[in-house]
């Protein structure tokens, strides 16, 4: 990837897109730069849904599973993602392989405001999590 393609850094004592409550540097950045694994699948979603807030394709990538994941993600940078909401979870924690989270992400695109929903399904493998799909 070339460097122009790197998203700025999102700072890390802002508060976490994502929603959580915690900074970026406590919450989704060390996943994004891959100095934490996601400890359920909730966890990996959310980083995902930051990964969309911030521009960060590469995270979106290496988080898929090899067996769904596109070669490359373009995000559109006129998309902005407002609030991640979690509306139910299944399985996804440290004891299990699978697991399932229904969010619902507000965005917007210019005065054009819109609602992604999915029921995203999760995989663990090596003790990673992993996005498989969503429906
Ligand atoms: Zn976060």
């Amino acid at each position: 990837m070339a460097t122009t393609d790197r998203p700025a850094p999102e700072p890390d004592r802002a508060p976490c897109p994502c929603g959580r409550g915690d900074s970026y540097g406590d919450c989704c950045g060390p996943l994004h730069r891959g100095e934490r694994r996601a400890p359920s699948a909730e966890a990996l979603m959310r980083s995902r849904y930051t990964a969309f807030a911030i521009g960060d394709a590469g995270h979106l990538v290496r988080s898929w599973h090899p067996s769904t994941a596109p070669e490359h993600v373009d995000l559109d940078p006129e998309e902005q993602w407002d609030r991640l909401e979690i509306v139910a979870t299944t399985g996804g924690g440290p004891f299990d392989s699978e697991g399932t989270v229904t969010f619902r992400a507000h965005h917007h695109r210019g005065g054009r405001a819109g609602v992604l929903a999915e029921h995203s399904r999760f995989v663990r493998e090596d003790g990673r999590w992993l996005y498989l799909d969503g429906s």
